[in-house]
């Protein structure tokens, strides 16, 4: 196995015991919240709102971290995700394989009208004025139905 390739695992195990960690954390917050709001059930007296909703933050925080390691772990693999579908593209697809939503970010390949110089505007060949031929078409009088009466 090359140098470079076993690098890129270090990496990912790196990364992948980073997201661990912050799953263990997240898993300790909710036990924590479950029981503060507990204690704030069983007694009226008790306020844990603040504690609580401070711990939802930190899952929060970490939940985004662990978004950020996983396409930390994608890169490594030559992989990212679509942001619309979420499906894995390779790294250098300019525009999402499935779903079609384009990638802004610097590994996309230049997309080729990007680089393309603007094509002049087509000359006007004729004055864009319709000239209005609104013939007013005379009431067609209707034959005057001759009733024979019997
Ligand atoms: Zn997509």
């Amino acid at each position: 196995m090359p140098i470079f390739q076993d690098q890129k695992q270090k990496n990912i195990a790196n990364f992948q015991k980073a997201i661990d960690e912050k799953r263990y954390t997240i898993s300790k917050n909710y036990d924590e919240i479950g029981r503060l709001y507990y204690g704030q059930f069983v007694d009226i007296n008790v306020d844990n709102t603040k504690t609580i909703n401070s711990k939802c933050d930190t899952i929060t925080k970490l939940k985004d971290e662990i978004e950020e390691l996983d396409v930390k772990i994608l890169r490594e693999k030559g992989l990212k995700k679509c942001p619309v579908c979420r499906t894995e593209n390779n790294l250098s697809y300019a525009f999402c394989f499935k779903c079609g939503a384009r990638f802004d970010d610097n590994d996309s390949v230049a997309a080729p009208e990007a680089a393309a110089p603007a094509p002049a505007p087509a000359p006007a060949a004729k004055p864009a004025e319709p000239e209005e031929e609104k013939a007013e078409e005379p009431e067609a009088e209707a034959p005057a139905e001759e009733k024979a009466e019997e």
